[in-house]
C-alpha cells in the first residue's frame, strides 16, 4: 500500500486488509476522521526501524486469536492488550465500548513471528487504521491494528511540517521516541516502534482502552480514597522504574496519564523527560500547577533532580482527592504559593492521605519522602494490599464504583 495515502485511507468507511488472507480475517472499521492531514518537509535522522534492546516477543498465535471479537454483527470492540513487566508477559482482556464496529470471523492459526522485535521495519501498509482516539498539539492518534497479527495498538501521526514550526519540538519528539521506546513497565505507556514517510512520523503505541485519566477525574470531580491511593501506588512504581533508569518525567499531571484495559494507569508524554546520568538539570519546562519550587527559582539555585517528580506526585495526590490542584490560582499567585508551599488540605481528606501529601509537598527536595517510603506509607498500604483479598476487594469496589457512575 502507498504510505503517502493515509488521508484517503482514513476517509474510507471500510478498510479491507490487503496483506492477510481474507479467509482468516474479515473486518470493518467505521470512523469519522476529523480535519485534514497536511504535507511537508522531512526530518532527517529518524530511521524507519526501531532499535530497541528491551523488545518482547509476544505469543502471537494466542494473541491473534484473543485479539478479535468472534462472531458477526458485534457492536463493541473487544480488545486484548499485553502488559509487560520486566520481560514478563501477561495477557489481559477487556471489553470497551467504542464507536467502531468491527466484524471479524474466527481466526485460525497464525505464524509465530516476533511482533515487536528489535530492528523491525514498519510501514503504514502493515496497519489498518480505525477511529481517531484524540488530537494532540502536533498530531492525531488513531486506533490501529497490525494486519498480520491482529494486534490492536494506537498510531500517533505527527506532521513533520508542524513539528518544524515550534522551535525545539523536533527535539522533543526525538527525545520522546528515544526515551519511551526503551521502557517496559505496566504503568508506562509502551512505544513499540516508529517509522516515517516524507511528510509524517508514525508512532506505534500501546492502546490505552480507557483513555485519559484527566477526563475520568473531571467526570467524578474527585476520586474516592481507595482509587486515588491505588493510582498513586502505580505512579510510585512507574516513577521508581523511571528513576532507576535515570529518567525524570518532569511533566506528571492527569492530562499525561492514560488508563489501560484493566483500569491501570499508564504514564505517557515523555516529551519533557530527561535522561539524567547522575546529573542535575536546570531547564525550565512543565505546567505551572505541577511545577516544583526548585524549578520555579531558576538561576544558580534552579538545578534540580528526580525529586521534582515527587513534588508533582504530591500535587497529583491532592488533585485526585480534592478535584483541583493545591496551588491553583492566577499565574503569578500560583508561583508565589508554590514557593511558599501555601496550600490547604480540606478536612474531608483522611489523616493518612493528608500525611502523605504533606510529606511529598516539601520545599526542600531532599526532605521529600522517597518512592520506597511512598509505597510503604500507611495510606497506600491500607488500600493496596497484595494477594487474593486485595484482588477481591478491588474487584468489588470497581464493580460498585462503576455502578455508581
Ligand atoms: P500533547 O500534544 O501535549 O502530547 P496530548 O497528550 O493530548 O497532547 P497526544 O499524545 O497526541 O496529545 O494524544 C491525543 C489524545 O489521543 C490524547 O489526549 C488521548 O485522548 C488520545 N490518545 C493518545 N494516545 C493514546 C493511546 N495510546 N491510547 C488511547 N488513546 C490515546
Ligand atoms: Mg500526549
Amino acid at each position: 500500500m502507498d504510505t503517502t495515502d493515509l488521508q484517503a485511507k482514513l476517509q474510507q468507511i471500510s478498510l479491507s486488509d490487503q496483506n492477510v488472507d481474507p479467509a482468516l480475517t474479515t473486518e470493518t472499521y467505521t470512523h469519522k476522521p476529523k480535519g485534514s492531514l497536511s504535507a511537508a518537509i522531512s526530518i532527517t535522522g529518524l530511521g524507519t526501524s526501531t532499535n530497541q534492546p528491551n523488545r518482547l516477543k509476544l505469543p502471537l498465535g494466542k494473541l491473534a486469536a484473543s485479539n478479535v471479537l468472534k462472531g458477526a454483527n458485534a457492536s463493541i470492540t473487544k480488545v486484548t492488550a499485553v502488559s509487560v513487566q520486566d520481560g514478563q508477559k501477561e495477557r489481559i482482556a477487556a471489553t470497551t465500548t467504542t464507536t467502531s464496529t468491527i466484524r471479524i470471523s474466527e481466526a485460525t492459526d497464525r505464524p509465530e513471528i516476533p511482533l515487536f522485535s528489535p530492528n523491525r521495519k514498519w510501514n503504514l501498509g502493515q496497519f489498518e487504521i480505525g477511529r481517531p482516539l484524540g488530537k494532540g498539539k502536533f498530531g492525531r492518534v488513531y486506533l490501529a491494528k497490525e494486519k498480520a497479527t491482529g494486534f490492536v495498538c494506537a498510531l500517533k501521526v505527527l506532521h513533520k511540517s508542524e513539528l518544524q514550526i515550534g522551535s525545539g519540538v523536533e527535539k522533543q519528539v526525538r527525545r520522546e521516541i528515544e526515551i519511551q521506546s526503551n521502557l517496559a513497565h505496566p504503568n508506562v505507556l509502551r512505544l513499540f516502534g516508529h517509522f516515517h514517510d516524507t511528510k509524517r512520523i508514525f508512532l506505534v503505541i500501546e492502546f490505552a482502552a480507557h483513555g485519559e485519566l484527566y477526563k475520568a477525574l473531571r467526570k467524578v470531580h474527585r476520586f474516592p480514597e481507595y482509587r486515588a491511593a491505588q493510582y498513586i501506588a502505580q505512579m510510585a512504581s512507574a516513577l521508581k522504574y523511571l528513576h532507576k533508569k535515570h529518567i525524570i518525567h518532569r511533566d506528571i499531571k492527569p492530562e499525561n496519564i492514560l488508563v489501560g484495559v484493566h483500569g491501570e494507569i499508564k504514564i505517557s508524554d515523555f516529551g519533557w523527560s530527561v535522561h539524567t546520568p547522575g546529573n542535575r538539570r536546570k531547564t525550565f519546562c512543565g505546567t505551572l500547577d505541577y511545577l516544583p519550587p526548585e524549578m520555579l527559582k531558576g538561576g544558580g539555585d534552579g538545578y534540580y533532580n528526580e525529586k521534582v517528580d515527587l513534588w508533582s506526585l504530591g500535587v497529583l495526590a491532592y488533585e485526585f482527592l480534592v478535584g483541583e490542584a493545591p496551588f491553583e490560582d492566577t499565574q503569578v499567585m500560583t508561583q508565589k504559593r508554590i514557593t511558599r508551599c501555601d496550600m490547604t488540605i480540606p478536612p474531608y481528606v483522611s489523616r493518612e492521605a493528608k500525611d502523605l501529601i504533606q510529606r511529598l509537598l516539601v520545599l526542600d527536595p531532599e526532605k521529600r519522602i522517597s518512592l520506597e517510603e511512598v509505597q510503604k506509607h500507611p495510606w497506600i498500604v491500607k488500600y493496596c494490599e497484595t494477594g487474593e483479598r486485595a484482588a477481591n476487594r478491588a474487584a468489588n469496589k470497581s464493580k460498585s464504583s462503576s455502578e455508581d457512575e
